[in-house]
């Protein structure tokens, strides 16, 4: 799924292609996505200028002077610049074309990705509404943290993966932040102190920019048919590596399922 880093270095990728370019139509093959994408992404979003592209969460914001254009890759979803005359292929949802040459093309095989519009403020929308800080700016740190945890009972984990406390932090990149913290993710938030809570919130911002900056250098390839940025295992400390040792003590790194979702931690240096 692609998480926080790779919807920004796709945002990184497509936006000096679109930014201030008119768009010259918008052809939908298929239109149902997670929500059916409603006719003015045609008939209003399909004749405007891009003024430019931003993301909050993981959606992106094409904004224009008179809307936003409001998507999201889903589980499965990625964007291509390409040139007008490359045929679609089958998972080839959304082509947003620009002037005579240039298509931007939303591939999305298991379709949970969306594609919305907006005539209002968009952070108002209720998909955006509710969702908490951005977790790469100032407003979220270990005192905002501590602060949203008081008397908390759930694990630390699902904490820092609920939208509403913090936006975009999925799975991989909140066992690899809860390692670097050394922090148990099955803790109770309410039971972690201030000052950890500081070392989360700046491990949070770490592994994240850590892996924008890596993805960064994918960039070269978003014109290429599978340009498709990749989670960079390499650079993981925890996610995936059940029963290897752990890099920073030597025990065994364990996975068990939180709420659905894949945990590895280490249980040597993690509490
Ligand atoms: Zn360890």
């Amino acid at each position: 799924m692609p998480e926080l880093p790779e919807v920004e270095i796709t945002r990184r990728g497509i936006e000096p292609h679109v930014r201030g370019q008119r768009l010259a139509g918008v052809v939908i093959r298929q239109r149902q996505l997670r929500w059916p994408v409603p006719r003015e992404i045609e008939s209003r979003f399909g004749k405007q200028v891009v003024e430019c592209v931003r993301r909050r969460a993981k959606y992106l914001l094409f904004h224009t002077c008179s809307g936003t254009a409001i998507m999201h890759l889903g589980m499965s979803g990625s964007l291509r610049v390409i040139n007008v005359n490359t045929p679609p292929q089958l998972h080839d949802h959304v082509d947003l074309v620009f002037g005579r040459h240039k298509i931007l093309r939303l591939r999305d095989p298991r379709r949970f990705g969306a594609l919305l519009w907006c005539e209002r403020d968009p952070l108002e929308h209720p998909l955006l509404k509710h969702l908490g800080p951005e977790p790469l700016s100032e407003t979220f740190n270990g005192d905002y943290l501590a602060r949203m945890a008081r008397g908390r009972k759930v694990a630390v984990k699902a904490f820092i993966m609920n939208s509403r406390i913090v936006a975009g932090v999925g799975n991989i990149y909140a066992n690899e932040a809860l390692f670097s913290a050394a922090i148990h993710p099955h803790r109770a938030a309410g039971r972690i102190s201030a000052a950890r809570y500081q070392r989360l919130a700046d491990a949070i911002k770490a592994v994240l920019q850590e892996a924008i900056a890596v993805g960064g250098t994918t960039l070269r390839d978003f014109l290429r048919a599978d340009g498709t940025p990749g989670y960079f295992r390499s650079e993981l400390q925890v996610y995936a590596r059940a029963g290897e040792a752990c890099p920073r003590c030597g025990h065994k790194i364990r996975c068990t399922v939180q709420g659905q979702r894949s945990t590895h931690y280490c249980p040597g240096c993690q509490h």
